[in-house]
């Protein structure tokens, strides 16, 4: 096991109604906050009508900051900047899915800085400072209600890139499973591949000795396999909601990836797919994890063994561990299936060819690898999204 540190300071606010408490959270930090989400779900829903009047119970001034989009764009990021400064605000309140919260994460990391924001998705700058921020969640999926990450979209060259920090930590995050009920299956469906991925990433790992976490992250999994069928079956199933929530949330926690080191190739190139096709981060993923694991289970079957029988139940050959592995990978691929997700690049409806510009856009032109468990240059993602093509 390898050394580490562990300090994540969000505080969870987990239940039925516990976003009508956001007034009472907010007012320890600020009176006067940028209220910032999406399309519109919430207003359909009547979360924003609740939050509104938690916030004026609590006398709290807001200015309002909609039209954050899925893949979330940094021009929409550079206007939050720019309202937060013209009207001294000191607090965002993201209510809303990753998008939302990660769009949040980069007005605060813009507000107290002087150079451009997307310094910090391009390495050019690391945080110094952050405005905080809290959220409400409506979506179990990217876990950034209690993450490190903010991941953005350039529309100038459609470069989705991440930037991350301890700063970046929500001072507090609502999670009521009950807002989760009005949510589309697709939208479920995506949320799940991208909990399963947060969580695949961090087990296929070089570092050994690594019992303890592999069995939480395994539980974790097989969480999540056993409840999202039960809410895509009855979206009103609380009880299901809250097993895949919380989930969602310790799936990418960073207590999951404790002494050890994570892989992230498949992120990094699922990246490259939504920042030029602006699909779903979770299909995306649905269909690169597949074929990131054809590609590189040679490098450690033993762990694909391990990842086959314990999570998948797959009955182990023990002259035949190829076999053992590839049947584990394909319940991987009928789980996806089965929630409704595509596998391969035609059911995300990308039938042109631009592979190579995907290859080369991740590594810089083959000036940087991607990945930690096998690292992984230009040709090889080339391999891997020709894999994801068959
Ligand atoms: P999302 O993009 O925030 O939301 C997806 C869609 O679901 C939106 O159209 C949204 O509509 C709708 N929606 C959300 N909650 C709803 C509800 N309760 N009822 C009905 N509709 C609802 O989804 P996400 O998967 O949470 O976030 C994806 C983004 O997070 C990607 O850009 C991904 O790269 C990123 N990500 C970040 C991290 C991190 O650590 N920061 C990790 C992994 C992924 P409205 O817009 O109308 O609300
Ligand atoms: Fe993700």
């Amino acid at each position: 096991m390898d050394n580490f540190v562990f300090q994540n300071p969000t505080k969870i606010i987990f239940g039925k109604a516990m976003e009508t408490r956001v007034g009472e959270e907010v007012s320890k930090y600020s009176k006067k906050i940028l209220l910032h989400y999406g399309g519109g779900s919430i207003k359909k829903t009547g979360l924003y009508d609740r939050v509104i009047s938690s916030l004026k119970a609590a006398g709290i001034e807001f200015i309002e900051l909609p039209g954050v989009k899925p893949n979330p764009r940094l021009s929409l990021v550079r206007e939050g900047i720019k309202i937060c400064r013209e009207n001294n605000i000191d607090f965002i309140l993201a209510v809303g899915g990753g998008s939302v919260i990660d769009s949040a994460k980069a007005i605060a990391l813009g507000v107290v800085y002087d150079g451009d924001v997307w310094d910090f998705y391009t390495g050019k700058a690391s945080p110094k400072a952050a405005l905080p921020i809290g959220t409400i969640l409506t979506i179990p999926a990217a876990g950034s209600e209690s993450s490190t990450g903010s991941v953005i979209t350039n529309e100038d060259g459609w470069y989705k890139r991440s930037a991350g920090s301890t700063l970046l930590y929500p001072k507090f995050s609502i999670l009521n499973p009950e807002l989760a009920f009005t949510l589309p299956k697709y939208q479920v469906a995506c949320g799940a591949a991208d909990i399963l991925a947060h969580l695949m990433e961090r087990y296929f790992t070089n570092t050994q000795s690594v019992e303890l976490i592999d069995r939480m992250i395994e539980s974790t999994m097989k969480t999540v396999i056993k409840y999202v069928p039960m809410v895509l079956e009855d979206s009103n199933n609380y009880e299901a909601w809250a097993q895949v929530m919380w989930a969602g949330t310790l799936a990418h926690n960073n207590l999951l990836n404790t002494g050890r080191v994570g892989d992230w190739g498949s992120h990094d190139i699922e990246h490259e797919i939504s920042g030029i096709y602006d699909v779903a981060h979770g299909a995306g993923l649905a269909v690169v994890f597949p074929a990131w694991m054809k590609y590189v289970y040679k490098h450690d079957p033993n762990r694909f063994v391990q990842f086959a029988v314990r999570v998948w139940n797959v009955e182990q050959d023990f002259f035949d561990p190829e076999k053992t592995i590839l049947q584990g990978i394909q319940k991987l691929e009928e789980f996806f299936t089965s929630i409704g997700l595509p596998t391969r690049l035609e059911g995300l409806g990308i039938t042109d060819d631009r592979l190579e510009e995907m290859a080369d856009k991740g590594t810089d032109s083959d000036q940087k690898t991607l990945g930690n468990f096998v690292k992984l240059r230009k040709n090889d993602i080339y391999n891997i999204l020709k894999l994801a093509q068959k």
